[in-house]
């Protein structure tokens, strides 16, 4: 062992150690002169350590000097003897508190020139700019917060492999290198040198290789996975993300919900030591959108759509009766207490809270304020009489409670009054800022089929290989709208935190679902022969999902930047700033790939 190297971390040292000659290595978290001292914050990803140095001329003025000299982020060894801090002057915000190290020997292991901007964390402060901090990302890294996160990220991927490795789950890697088979969003290309012209596709998921592996008799197999999509960005993707994959021959959807409660379970205990009820609440498809307006609840709060179409018909106001006779439907959200959270004008067209209804593609926002004994919005006036305490009293209003309706064709009414929804639970603080409410849910029984709006074909909701509804499979042409899907999501939090199905093992029934999204039995042939084949082979009933594990990452470490939990990310226009890709390439690699 060198005589530079590390005794103990930067986060190790207690009372325990007082006396001991140590050695630490780290980075300069801070340096300050106080009274002929000088006292540098040492750290490392274990914590951070007060060092002393002493102008004591019988120890060595070079010593002294060297600490002088150094600046942040300059990588030390310092060697010396661990005290105990003198009374009051300990430091409770540092494991290492309680202790100092007094340095008798300094070694520079390398110099850093200012830092274009400070990895030291205050409280309270606000970071640099996001764009410098990627840039310079192996820096941005050595932040205690950002190391948190990938420390969690770690736990996580641990917990998952060991859970997994005890119930004889077998991992699996799956080629890079893949064939393009769209699973609804754009492949990543790469152009193959040996076959000019044709063409390799990154995985948007390993999907076909693990029902493959299924075939081939592995029963139980998972992957963390690489999985790259083409897709626009929005805050929370990223072009390249991680899932965990599984697959599991012989079992029904229940035993794939049960397997991932568990797994859940353990994870959550693993990372914050806390445990989550289960069963996990289960909601169909069709019910989620009804009572939220969304596939993806954040069940945290209520804020319960109800629909009042019934009501509305004859309610007396014409606005509504309109709508109903012309088939749309009223539905409506009470909003307890919140009379008082909105000014009539906020509520006004054109007023703020209308024009999230508005602006999301709604028509207006009926409401009404309900107040001791009456009722005011402006509207109250146009209703039969006693229409309105019939709303009230179908919605549980009390005094105070402010009522919103929205009158549109049900998937629009869903969707604006999903989106009003979470509004008004961020507007009113009903969304827990802390990160120790969960509420887990499974969405079941999801159609197998979505209309493109643009082409007018059916499209699949989850993907091709999804099986239908054992009593759907008759009606797969002649009933599509109606066969439903035996996928399921699982939602925490008003995330999409994972997804799958069991698939279709009948190679027949893939052929058929195949012509009902539009491809004919020779292009399924042409695109996907490799599985058909597989499927007349023996294949085995299975089914599987996928969890999405920044997402896992994000909620564990109660961050709504995925690029806090991802080492180097990439940024919102899908570039990576620290490495300057994508970038050009050489004419001379181009020609050689034909291109
Ligand atoms: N392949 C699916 C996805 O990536 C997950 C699954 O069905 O297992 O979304």
């Amino acid at each position: 062992m060198a005589d530079w190297q590390r005794t103990f971390t930067c986060g190790a040292l207690r009372h325990d150690q007082v006396g001991q000659t140590v050695t630490l290595n780290g980075w300069v978290n801070s340096r300050r002169a106080y009274n002929q001292q000088i006292f540098v914050d040492l750290r490392d990803r274990h914590g951070v350590t007060q060092v002393v140095f002493e102008a004591d001329p019988a120890v060595s003025t070079a010593l002294f000097e060297t600490a002088e000299s150094v600046g942040r982020e300059w990588c030390l060894s310092v060697q010396g003897e661990v005290r105990r801090r003198l009374p009051g002057k300990e430091n409770p915000d540092l494991a290492t508190g309680a202790v100092e190290v007094v340095a008798r020997h300094i070694e520079v292991l390398n110099r850093c020139p200012t830092p274009p901007f400070e990895v030291t964390e205050f409280p309270g402060e606000e970071l640099a700019g996001e764009d410098v901090r990627l840039q310079y990302r192996y820096l941005d890294l050595r932040r205690p917060s950002l190391q948190k996160s990938l420390l969690l990220r770690n736990r996580l991927n641990q917990t998952i492999r060991s859970f997994l490795d005890e119930r004889s789950f077998v991992e699996v890697e799956t080629p890079l290198l893949g064939r393009s088979t769209p699973e609804g969003a754009r492949d990543y290309l790469v152009p193959s040198r040996v076959h000019p012209g044709a063409w390799y596709a990154l995985p948007q998921s390993p999907q076909l290789y693990k029902q493959l592996l299924m075939v081939a008799g592995f029963d139980r197999y998972y992957q963390i996975a690489r999985c790259l999509r083409d897709e626009d960005l929005r805050a929370d993707r990223q072009p390249e993300f991680t899932q965990l994959d599984i697959e599991m021959s012989f079992v029904d959807q229940d035993d794939i919900l049960k397997m991932i409660e568990e797994l859940a379970v353990v994870v959550f205990r693993a990372c914050l030591g806390i445990e989550l009820p289960t069963p996990f609440h289960r909601l169909g498809y069709d019910e989620a959108m009804l009572r939220y307006g969304s596939d993806k609840p954040d069940l945290r709060y209520g804020l319960e759509i109800v629909d009042v179409t019934d009501w509305a018909g004859n309610s007396g106001f014409k606005v509504f009766q309109e709508a109903v006779a012309s088939g749309q439907v009223v539905r409506a959200i009470n909003a307890k207490q919140a009379a008082g959270r909105f000014s009539n004008t906020e509520l006004k067209p054109g007023g703020k809270l209308s024009e999230v209804v508005t602006r999301a593609g709604g028509k207006g926002l009926a409401w009404l304020k309900v107040e001791e004994g009456k009722y005011s919005g402006g509207i109250e006036k146009f209703f039969n009489a006693g229409a309105v305490d019939a709303l009230g009293a179908c919605l549980g209003a009390v005094p105070g409670d402010l009522l919103l309706l929205v009158a549109d064709v049900p998937d629009r009414a869903a969707e604006l009054l999903g989106g009003l929804r979470v509004h008004l639970a961020a507007q009113l603080g009903l969304v827990p800022a802390d990160n120790h409410l969960f509420r887990p849910l499974w969405v079941v029984d999801f159609p197998s089929f979505m209309r493109d709006s643009e082409e007018g074909r059916w499209v699949a909701n989850h993907h091709p290989f999804t099986a239908p509804r054992v009593e759907d499979i008759p009606r797969l042409e002649s009933d599509t709208a109606q066969v439903k899907a035996r996928a399921y999501d699982l939602v925490i939090n008003g995330y999409e935190c994972g997804g799958g199905s069991i698939r279709i093992h009948d190679p027949v029934v893939q052929e058929r679902l195949f012509a009902v999204l539009g491809m004919p039995t020779e292009q399924a042939h042409e695109k996907f022969g490799f599985l058909l084949d597989a499927l007349k082979m023996g294949a085995p009933p299975h089914g599987g999902i996928a969890l999405g594990i920044d997402r896992w990452a994000m909620i564990l470490s109660g961050t709504s930047n995925i690029r806090d939990v991802i080492a180097f990310p990439k940024n919102q226009r899908a570039r990576d700033l620290m490495t300057g890709a994508p970038a050009p390439v050489d004419l001379r690699q181009l020609k050689e790939l034909g291109l």
